[in-house]
């Protein structure tokens, strides 16, 4: 049902109420209300609760779709105990929950709704062919840009990857300066906040691994011809263009 139906009801329950008052006030020689009078009287308090219900959830439903995109509790705390399953099962959830909305959103404006089907898809290739945590890790940034795609205003700058550091910090707060320490150049990264925190105090942030030659070393250190993560850095290094596309042009 509609909202415009759901104040309609309101509209006709105020009407319905103030008429049945006046018919229901007892004149001269009529002492007993009609059972109609009676069963309007009735039924509405209960036409105002369900109108009242139908508003909140419509209003639930457009926060729902507006609502920027955050990595579950869960996803972080699986990657703090480095639980690979427990990641791909959150990343199944979020890979459907981005289908399910940008699905809902096709009745609006259809190029968000279709960059965000074209994310979805290349996550969910993505997940499939997961060989570890940095794959997944990947889907994950597939899926941010897909509700950023969803959460767009025309004019405003789109929202930030997720944390170049470890993309399962969440998405990032700002774009920071850094240079590797093994290379001269400085880069230009997007950071979360606890990662930002750790180099202002000169600490090395907490940073996603990934296995070269079978030893653990930081995943942005992997040659870019062999990782497309490294190559990207998960959204931080492709300022014009998205994951999405890349993934797709690269039929993964
Ligand atoms: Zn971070």
């Amino acid at each position: 049902m509609t909202v415009p139906m759901a104040s309609g009801l309101l509209m006709l329950y105020g009407t319905g109420v103030a008429h049945a008052a006046q018919q229901a006030a007892p004149g001269p020689g009529d002492a007993s209300p009609s059972l109609a009078r009676l069963l309007l009287l009735a039924a509405g308090p209960l036409l105002l609760v369900a109108a009242v219900a139908l508003l909140l959830r419509r209003r639930a439903r457009l926060r729902h779709l507006t609502a920027p995109f955050t990595l579950p509790p869960a996803v972080t705390e699986a990657a703090r105990r480095g639980d690979e399953d427990g990641i791909r099962d959150c990343a199944t959830e979020e890979v459907a929950r981005l289908g399910e909305r940008a699905r809902s959103a096709r009745g609006g404006t259809a190029a968000p709704a279709e960059h965000a089907l074209d994310a979805c898809a290349a996550a969910s290739t993505v997940l499939k062919q997961a060989r570890g945590i940095p794959d997944l890790a990947g889907a994950f940034a597939l899926v941010a840009e897909g509700h950023a795609a969803l959460s767009r205003t025309p004019g405003v700058p789109a929202p930030l990857p997720l944390c170049f550091f470890h993309p399962l910090h969440g998405p990032a707060v700002r774009r920071i300066p850094w240079r590797p320490d093994n290379r001269r150049e400085q880069l230009t990264v997007a950071a979360c906040t606890s990662c930002i925190r750790a180099l202002r105090a000169r600490r090395s942030p907490e940073t996603l691994t990934d296995l070269l030659e079978d030893h653990p070393v930081p995943y942005h250190e992997i040659p870019a011809d062999r990782s497309l993560w490294s190559a990207t850095g998960y959204g931080s290094f492709l300022p014009d263009r998205s994951l999405t596309s890349l993934v797709h042009e690269q039929g993964l």
